[in-house]
């Protein structure tokens, strides 16, 4: 995300590409070229983003509009709740253990983390009866290596 927030700082996109859709109070008075607006500010992030490298990848954006989430209605909420995990830190979206829905692990990966999803960034100190969480008040804590947790 910082490479992509990097990308974007400076960056003023106008809200009236198409024309204000807005009154002199600031409020929406043409949903319709509001959307326009919107979509055009969504796709030149995407163009912004599209000629960015990270790690010698590619970045490949494009904007989508709102309307092609809606025709995804039938999507299995159940199956959609499987892999994604938001906290107050992120938003994780990974693979499921299935092999019928997404095949076979191309690395060790679940092996470091069985649950799947990266653990929270919990303070721990040691103590007389190993480690514990620390108090989140009086600062005696300390982050453990991301794989010395669980
Ligand atoms: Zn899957």
């Amino acid at each position: 995300m910082t490479t992509l927030s990097h990308d974007i700082a400076g960056l003023i996109l106008p809200h009236d590409q198409y024309g204000s859709h807005l009154n002199a109070d600031g409020k929406t008075i043409d949903v319709v070229l509001e959307k326009e607006n919107f979509c055009k500010a969504g796709e030149t992030l995407a163009e912004v983003w599209s000629s960015t490298v990270i790690d010698s990848f590619p970045v490949v954006a494009q904007y989508v509009e709102h309307s092609d989430f809606a025709a995804e209605e039938n999507l299995d909420e159940k199956w959609c709740s499987l892999p994604v995990l938001q906290t107050q830190y992120a938003c994780q979206i990974v693979r499921c253990n299935s092999i019928e829905c997404c095949g076979q692990w191309r690395s060790n990966y679940i092996q470091i983390f069985p649950h799947r999803f990266l653990p929270a960034p919990v303070p721990f100190q040691h103590t007389s009866e190993g480690l514990e969480v620390a108090q989140t008040d009086n600062g005696s804590g300390a982050f453990m290596a991301l794989f010395l947790k669980d």
